[in-house]
């Protein structure tokens, strides 16, 4: 099991002596490979639980395991290892540098690392080779399109190769067409091994993937895999 989630609860403080619970215990396992889609109403809990499956919020209670390291037992060297080299993060509004190149903006985290810019251009260019963009090094983000913007920042989540990928509405802000291509991609990302979670309202990409995990509420209410009843190809 790649992430197992045990009795996970998360409370905001949102003033001196009230708390609103936003998670009020979740139990769930996701296996490498597996491309699922988080769904329910907004304010059910679904940016909750994607915030701290990667790290983001370390305040709450219970257990998230990965490859049976639970988050809570890590020191802080460790859990900055972990958010660099497990999961990598795709947004609906891309959020990329605007006045980095395509390039760069996909080699953020290993400048940062201080990895050696021969090294971190050819890891760069070949994921972007494989997204689709070799011959878009060079271009700013104002000279792509929506579909062409998120398949930055899918290669930008994938530099370090992590194991989880967490999308939050990653064709959110996407035309119909487009959405259906970066889908395309993100499920090849998940065929190739990876944990794909992605939140999202749109029923053709639930509906595309193979386990649908619905919330509500704080609370998982629905879990639906397909996988398992499809029958073999
Ligand atoms: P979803 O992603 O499903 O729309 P969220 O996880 O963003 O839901 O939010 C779940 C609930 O927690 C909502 O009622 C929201 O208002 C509340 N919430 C989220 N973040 C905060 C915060 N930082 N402080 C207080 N309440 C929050
Ligand atoms: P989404 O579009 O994913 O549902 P939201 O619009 O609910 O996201 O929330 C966007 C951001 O605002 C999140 O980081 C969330 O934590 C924060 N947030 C949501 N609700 C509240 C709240 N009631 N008080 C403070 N912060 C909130």
């Amino acid at each position: 099991m790649l992430l197992k989630i045990r009795n996970l609860k998360k409370s905001y403080k949102i003033s001196k002596d009230n708390e609103f619970i936003a998670l009020k215990g979740i139990d769930v396992d996701f296996s490498s490979g597996e491309l699922v889609s988080i769904i329910g109403e907004s304010g059910s809990g679904k940016s909750t639980l994607m915030n701290l499956i990667g790290a983001l919020d370390l305040d709450y209670t219970g257990e998230i395991s990965v490859d049976d390291v639970d988050i809570k037992t890590m020191n802080s060297h460790q859990i900055d290892n972990y958010r660099k080299d497990k999961i990598g993060f795709v947004f609906q509004s891309f959020n990329l540098i605007p006045h980095y190149t395509v390039l760069e903006n996909v080699t953020i985290s290993c400048i940062l690392a201080g990895i050696d810019k021969k090294e971190r251009d050819e890891r760069a260019k070949a994921i972007l080779k494989k997204v689709g963009l070799e011959n878009h090094l060079s271009k700013k983000p104002n000279q792509l399109s929506g579909g062409q913007m998120q398949r930055v920042a899918i290669a930008r989540a994938l530099i370090n190769d992590p194991e989880i990928l967490l999308a939050d509405e990653p064709t959110g802000a996407l035309d119909s067409e487009t959405s259906e291509q970066i889908l395309a991609l993100i499920k090849s990302i998940a065929d190739e091994g990876k944990l794909v979670i992605m939140v999202t309202h749109s029923q053709s990409v639930a509906a595309a993937s193979d386990r649908v995990v619905r919330i509500a509420d704080g609370l998982i209410v629905e879990d639906i895999s397909k996988k398992e009843v499809q029958p073999e190809q």
